[in-house]
């Protein structure tokens, strides 16, 4: 009896049920982005001659405004990781949401399917905007979170409450290496000046924080209790 199971009359996994929840939405909040870390800041004017004694500089400082830097080019290769990520998982949605058993779960997949498909677009506007073509690069930690997913569906009963339990946590992986994946790519965004890809990056932030809670909601609602009577 470990969750909180608030009163649940509703002891059926609900199979049929309405809820036409929306959990997701476009939501731009752009107001509580974090300052500018200009770090590329002009040297012009600021230090008044030796500009060389007001920050710690390495070798090549000088480019520093240039799209060459290690860390663009890294922040590059990562966008190319979760695109690739992103992609893998829009398909992986699509194929698992019907194994769900109930079907809040099932919507709460499907409704992420559509997301995912916002978040695709929105990062090949990411790549549009630092003047890169969107390109994939293979990522073998969601090929290998996806594959553990199809193995718990496998293991788990059809339209067993186990199941959605199963599903459930493995979502919740999946939402949590994107989690960490665009909370560290915001930040790098928001260190190299890229205030309107940082925005892009932040809203998907958002949108894989609220799917996770969604989801934990669902497990603590009643599909963990479901699946403890069975
Ligand atoms: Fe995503
Ligand atoms: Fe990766
Ligand atoms: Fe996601």
């Amino acid at each position: 009896m470990n969750q909180k199971s608030k009163t649940t009359e509703k002891s059926a996994p609900s199979k049929k049920s309405e809820t036409g929840e929306t959990p997701v939405e476009e939501k731009n909040n752009s107001d509580n982005k974090m300052e500018l870390i200009n770090t590329a800041d002009s040297d012009s004017e600021k230090g008044k001659e030796n500009n060389e004694q007001s920050k710690p500089l390495k070798k090549q400082d000088m480019d520093q405004n240039k799209h060459h830097s290690e860390l663009e080019e890294f922040f590059i290769s990562a966008l190319q990781d979760i695109y690739y990520a992103e992609a893998a998982i829009e398909a992986a949605l699509g194929k698992i949401k019907s194994k769900a058993t109930t079907e809040e779960l099932e919507e709460a997949m499907e409704d992420h399917q559509l997301v995912t498909k916002k978040q695709i677009l929105r990062l090949e506007k990411v790549f549009k905007h630092l003047g890169k073509e969107a390109k994939k690069k293979k990522c073998d930690a969601i090929d290998g979170i996806l594959k553990e997913v199809d193995e718990m569906v496998k293991n788990t009963k059809e339209g067993s409450m186990t199941r959605d339990v199963a599903l459930i946590i493995g979502a919740q992986k999946v939402e949590h290496y994107e989690i960490a994946t665009y909370g560290g790519l915001l930040q790098i965004a928001i260190t190299l000046g890229h205030d309107k890809v940082a925005d892009l990056l932040e809203t998907t932030l958002d949108e894989e924080e609220e799917t996770d809670e969604i989801l934990t909601e669902i497990a603590e609602e009643y599909v963990n209790f479901e699946a403890k009577m069975e």
